[in-house]
């Protein structure tokens, strides 16, 4: 009864934020930039801002998080933080020995208002950046947007710092993948193998942060989108960016650098979005879907329609990233369940848009917010207001799912009490299935508590 205390009747609020539906900047920078082989995160800001973000991605995804910090003491905290930055360059370069260095900011340095350019070129022009290494950099001011804006400017910071056209044009298509799963962007190099259609993905980070046990301690895993491959993005066919809130500013940086026109999709999750991706993948390789795809895309039809009487009509919540929620609303209404409550910590526009397109007039009390104050607070308003039998979140809805006796299935940015978000993909027609596996276990595990002996059933 963690959150007894939550008031049904919602209040307009303005100042305040309680249990936000997102995290800060630098952690979406950090993920990012982990994708990209070789790379080393550095937090230019106070060790606490970089211990935090190391720990909300080692809590995730239950790997240690390697990356530097400048170390911000009351000194640089009024004077600025070049100094700091200019000795860690340096020493991350001789003690740690990484292909790249990628800076980004935090609150203070922004506050302060430490310019990443200035000192980037300087300490190239004091030596401190040995042949051949790279130091690339984006600003993350933590007071605006969420994790998802660090992910989306390192994003861009890489396509600045490390994309390249040799001026022979190649026969690829550049996928940016959004933040998703090590396992969604393995599954997503799986789909486009199997079209055969040759991609770089970036980042990538899928044996990254989802690394076997060998008994060898690698500083840099295997994985990793490498400078070789990034190389050659700005000869590609086409850029696809996979949700616009996470992938369309570096998928636009690289067609004002290079001149690879670009498609925003959203993300492949579930059934119709899946099928967006499959075709523009097809129609930017100019190859067929092959049947084996055909008959993946089959499995998941079969199985919403085997399970349409569990699902149909029941009433859904769910918050998270925009990126994630849109592709899954219109996956919930393509199950015909009914997504009453979303919740977005991440602010912009063309969330409300895109959701408002997806759920036209099937859900005339449909409750909507992202930015401030969208936070898990009103989420529990609005079920209190309107119970759900479904409940699709991060780790933090626990408390609310307890609260309300309400079936609770994680997804998304933190789950730090479950594993199996690394290894299984829901990108795609296969991760369609998990996800409905998912869905269905925690709705008939009520159903199953709650039976009455005679109602108790062995059988679907
Ligand atoms: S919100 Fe700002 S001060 Fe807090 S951890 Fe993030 S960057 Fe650091």
């Amino acid at each position: 009864m963690l959150l007894r205390h939550t008031p049904k009747e919602v209040a307009e609020r303005h100042g305040v934020t309680i249990n936000p539906a997102k995290t800060c900047q630098p952690v979406g920078a950090m993920y990012a930039a982990l994708g990209v082989h070789g790379c080393l995160p550095h937090s230019h800001g106070s060790q606490g801002c970089c211990s935090y973000h190391r720990s909300a991605l080692t809590r995730h995804y239950k790997e240690p998080i390697m990356a530097g910090t400048s170390s911000f003491t009351e000194g640089s905290s009024v004077f600025g933080g070049q100094a700091n930055l200019l000795a860690a360059i340096a020493n991350m370069f001789t003690i740690y020995d990484p292909d790249i260095i990628a800076v980004h900011t935090t609150c203070l340095s922004e506050t302060i208002g430490d310019d990443l350019n200035q000192i980037a070129q300087k300490a190239g022009d004091d030596g401190r950046i040995p042949a051949g290494k790279k130091v690339i950099f984006c600003n993350t001011p933590s007071y605006v947007g969420s994790h998802v804006t660090g992910f989306s400017n390192m994003v861009a910071g890489i396509v600045r710092g490390l994309a390249a056209k040799t001026g022979t044009p190649k026969d690829q298509v550049n996928i940016i993948p959004g933040w998703v799963e090590p396992s969604d962007m393995r599954e997503i190099k799986r789909i486009a193998k199997e079209m055969g259609v040759n991609i770089v993905l970036f980042p990538d980070t899928s044996d990254v942060v989802d690394t076997p046990q060998t008994g060898e301690f690698k500083m840099y895993p295997d994985g990793g989108v490498t400078q070789a491959e990034l190389a050659t993005v700005g000869d590609s066919i086409k850029t696809l960016a996979l949700g616009s809130f996470a992938s369309e500013a570096g998928a636009k940086q690289l067609d004002i650098d290079f001149k690879v026109p670009y498609e925003v999709l959203d993300l492949p999750i579930g059934l119709s979005a899946t099928d967006r991706f499959v075709q523009a993948l097809a129609s930017a390789a100019k190859v067929e879907v092959p049947d084996s795809f055909i008959a993946e895309r089959g499995r998941l039809v079969d199985v919403i329609a085997d399970m349409s009487q569990y699902l149909y009509g029941k009433k859904v919540a769910l918050y998270g990233d925009p990126d994630q929620l849109i592709p899954l609303t219109e996956f919930l209404l393509d199950l015909n369940m009914l997504p009453m409550h979303i919740v977005s910590g991440t602010p912009g526009k063309k969330f409300e848009k895109r959701i408002r397109e997806i759920v036209g007039d099937r859900i005339p009390n449909l409750n909507l917010k992202n930015g401030q104050q969208a936070d898990m607070f009103l989420m529990h308003q609005w079920i209190k207001n309107e119970p759900v039998d479904l409940l699709i979140g991060n780790t933090y809805g626990k408390y609310i799912a307890r609260d309300e006796n309400i079936p609770f299935v994680r997804h998304g940015f933190p789950i730090l009490d479950r594993i199996g978000h690394s290894y299984f993909p829901t990108a795609g027609f296969t991760g369609g299935i998990r996800l409905l596996e998912q869905m269905l276990g925690v709705i008939m595990d009520k159903i199953d508590r709650e039976a009455s002996e005679p109602g108790f059933e062995l059988v679907m």
